[in-house]
């Protein structure tokens, strides 16, 4: 018997190994295996059986299995080939997208010895001193404790704990330290929920789908606060009752603790939390416990839509339009949202994507009726929609005489008002870090990454300069200008550390929180910081658009806007789609209880369109003018886009690779276009120069966007691929959300 194997490297070749006789009754396609590769043992995944081979050379023999059990159902595996297919990514990697390789189910936590005095009538008294003292002291417990602690009596507690269980005056036992599953969720608290009318008829249209096993995908367009949360809670609610299984894609870790804690109050232990700050045990062992069917519910990032879960009846999408579902590298490229349709449809699963502002796509999909789409148009309990005032920070610097200014005399105010009343405020801002930019004043030369064509921005905690792409770090920061010698140099722009200070300085007895990814890089401390403030104990809670969406407190009434034009002149055809989004979603944080909120944004261009219909809150009067801008220039959701890009560091060579693809474009059908080469707007990362070409089809006459990957496959064929330098990079985007 003969095993094909697949490796997670980018190259799509399969290798042939024998099966021993020992494994032959265990081995199935979709379980890893390590076998020799070169002289290395590698971990690859099975992805055929054969009786024969045509392989002509000497065939090795697999070593052993990874795994004790199967680990892959087969929509699982089913999935990995859609994945590797639609993402044009070798199947390795796609299953190792899925399969994580340091994750086994073979996984052990580590164990701790516990120990406990024996009920002994007499003993012969032959025990040394310090086994005298800990035998002692063991008695006088009532319990077993861990071996460890005895370390301040004595400098070698186990050995000690070892004699005495030879004499039999003591008992040993192991066990798993377990990781802490509950730290990164807030704390239980229940709740009376009875849902209204529409969240019924919402929860219905989900429950209904289930019942049947039918995949429908639903589009759940509710405002923010129209208790959307609660609908997915009874729908998984449901699910578990008819025994599936559910998962909760979160785009963003601080969305984590609040939901999972409303979860976990709902549904105790059964609740999983996938994400990037779990430690490498509390990971394995999760993944584990999933694989063993102990878990009903997976709450996490976009990778938890792999999470092992059999018989997945619901999967929710919260804040579905976040380009955080988007993986950008390694490949598989691919988009949560679009997995989660995929999976759903192989498992007859209730797909939901959600949002307050769902993405041009999605909101697209359901005017052609591809999607039951549910409206909620109103707050819970009556709350009602904040108010929004918009400042117009040029006239405020003219007014005031004081250019730069952080914050307009209405914000001041109104921050003022409500720290009296002891309510709360979010101040939000896009920005970490203390200035986004170093300026010589006489030549205006910028400090730079040496590795990216990108500004250093400084940190004023650490006092040091860091790129945000590639977190190149300079611990000194230049007297003079490296161009001129000037030592005219200063700081400019804001960051929430900036922010921070001056809020300091003015409110100096507020408690002011900042939560950003410098302030919490433990996940112990973003669930601390969000739990103070739902406890009511933060006045002013500023962060980047870790707060901007998703999260419910009940007494924060005004939400400030430091800058609500972040992003808005990026040459990206989404750019001001996430404008819009992020000014909408931010104001929904505020007056989400019985007090009603106000929102003030803080612009430079206040007739700005995007500006206009955010602060109107008017998601449709937008919708519409952002798809009519899409349709004239045949941008999703009107066309599918495949970008083809080169990465190299030489400019010159990396422009020759990009041009012999070109050049194989000759006539594309009808319905393609092709835009550039072009340099990326980020030109340089990482040391790399990064040339693009954007492919584009229109969906009118390619409905599901077959004709597009027939083509850009046809013209990247094997030839044109090795003739591409192996020291330069060939990245294919299906579906980028980012063309920067
Ligand atoms: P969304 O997810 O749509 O932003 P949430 O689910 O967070 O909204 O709901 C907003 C607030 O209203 C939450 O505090 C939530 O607990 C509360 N809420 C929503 N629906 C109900 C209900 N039927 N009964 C009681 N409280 C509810
Ligand atoms: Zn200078
Ligand atoms: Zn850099």
């Amino acid at each position: 018997m003969f095993a094909e194997v697949s490796f997670p490297i980018s190259s799509y070749q399969t290798f042939s190994y024998k099966v021993p006789e020992r494994l032959a009754k265990k081995i199935t396609v979709g379980i890893r295996v390590k076998v020799p590769l070169g002289r290395r043992k590698v971990n690859g995944i099975v992805v055929g059986i054969n009786n024969t081979s045509s392989f002509k050379g000497k065939i090795r023999e697999i070593h052993d299995l990874i795994d004790d059990q199967q680990v892959l159902n087969d929509n699982l595996w089913s999935l990995i080939k859609w994945l590797s297919k639609y993402y044009n990514s070798p199947l390795g990697l796609a299953a190792k997208a899925v399969l994580p390789s340091n994750l086994s189910t073979k996984y052990k936590p580590k164990v701790e010895t516990l120990v406990k005095a024996l009920n002994v009538e007499s003993f012969n008294d032959s025990l040394g001193k310090a086994q005298k003292t800990i035998y002692k002291h063991l008695q006088s417990l009532d319990d077993s404790v861990s071996v460890k602690t005895l370390s301040n009596m004595c400098s070698n507690p186990k050995d000690i704990c070892n004699k005495l269980a030879e004499k039999g005056l003591v008992s040993l036992l192991d066990r798993p330290i377990l990781p802490n599953l509950s730290e990164f969720a807030f704390k239980s608290e229940n709740k009376k929920i009875t849902l209204t009318q529409a969240q019924k008829v919402a929860l219905e249209k989900m429950v209904s789908c289930m019942d049947k096993n039918k995949f429908s995908p639903i589009l759940l367009h509710g405002v923010t606060g129209s208790g959307k949360t609660e609908i997915y809670i009874e729908a998984a609610r449901h699910a578990i009752n008819i025994n599936k299984t559910v998962i909760i894609l979160l785009p963003e870790i601080s969305l984590t603790p609040q939901i999972a804690g409303r979860f976990r109050s709902a549904f105790g232990d059964d609740v999983a939390l996938w994400h990037s700050k779990l430690s490498q045990g509390a990971r394995a062992w999760t993944w584990k416990q999933i694989c063993g069917g102990k878990f009903k519910v997976v709450i996490g990032a976009r990778s938890a839509i792999f999470a092992p879960l059999k018989n997945v009846g619901l999967i929710v999408v919260d804040e579905e339009q976040e380009s955080s579902y988007k993986q950008e590298s390694p490949s598989p490229r691919y988009h949560a949202r679009d997995v989660a349709l995929m999976r759903g449809k192989l498992d007859s699963a209730s797909v939901v994507l959600a949002s307050a502002t769902p993405s041009m796509e999605s909101y697209y999909n359901h005017l052609n009726g591809k999607y039951d789409y549910i409206h909620l148009k109103e707050r819970f309990g009556g709350a009602k929609y904040p108010k929004v005032h918009v400042v117009d920070m040029i006239k405020e610097a003219e007014e005031t005489e004081l250019y730069g200014n952080i914050f307009s005399r209405l914000l001041l105010e109104k921050i003022q008002d409500r720290l009296s009343k002891k309510e709360q405020i979010i101040l939000f801002h896009n920005r970490r870090g203390f200035a986004p930019v170093l300026r010589c004043e006489d030549c205006g030369e910028i400090s730079m990454c040496p590795h990216c064509n990108i500004a250093l921005t400084y940190h004023r905690i650490g006092k040091y300069l860091q790129c945000h792409f590639c977190n190149h770090t300079e611990k000194e920061i230049p007297s003079k200008c490296p161009s001129c010698q000037s030592f005219n140099i200063s700081l400019s722009g804001t960051g929430t550390q900036k922010v921070e200070d001056e809020l300091l300085n003015i409110y100096p007895n507020s408690r002011i929180k900042r939560l950003d990814a410098d302030s919490v890089r433990s996940g112990i401390n973003l669930t601390k910081i969000l739990q103070e403030f739902h406890e009511n104990k933060i006045d002013i809670l500023l962060g980047t658009q870790m707060i901007a969406k998703g999260l419910d407190f009940a007494n924060a009434t005004l939400v400030g806007i430091i800058n609500g034009d972040t992003g808005l002149f990026l040459p990206d055809f989404r750019s001001s789609e996430k404008v819009f989004q992020l000014i909408y979603q931010a104001s929904g944080r505020s007056g989400r209880g019985k007090i009603p909120g106000e929102v003030i944004v803080q612009t430079y261009s206040p007739d700005n369109p995007v500006i206009k219909s955010a602060t109107k809150l008017n998601v449709e009067e937008y919708y519409n003018i952002c798809l009519e801008e899409r349709k004239a220039l045949l941008y999703p959701p009107y066309s599918w886009i495949v970008k083809l890009e080169i990465r190299g560091k030489k400019i010159n060579e990396v422009e020759e690779s990009i041009n012999k693809i070109k050049n194989k474009m000759v006539r594309p059908p009808k319905g393609i276009s092709i835009l550039g080469p072009a340099l990326c707007y980020r030109e340089k990362l990482r040391d790399y120069y990064r040339i693009q070409l954007i492919l584009k089809s229109k969906k009118e006459l390619d409905v599901n966007g077959s004709k597009l990957h027939k083509y850009y496959k046809s013209i990247l064929s094997k030839n044109i691929i090795k003739e591409i330098p192996s020291k330069q990079r060939l990245i294919i985007d299906i579906n980028p959300v980012s063309l920067l």
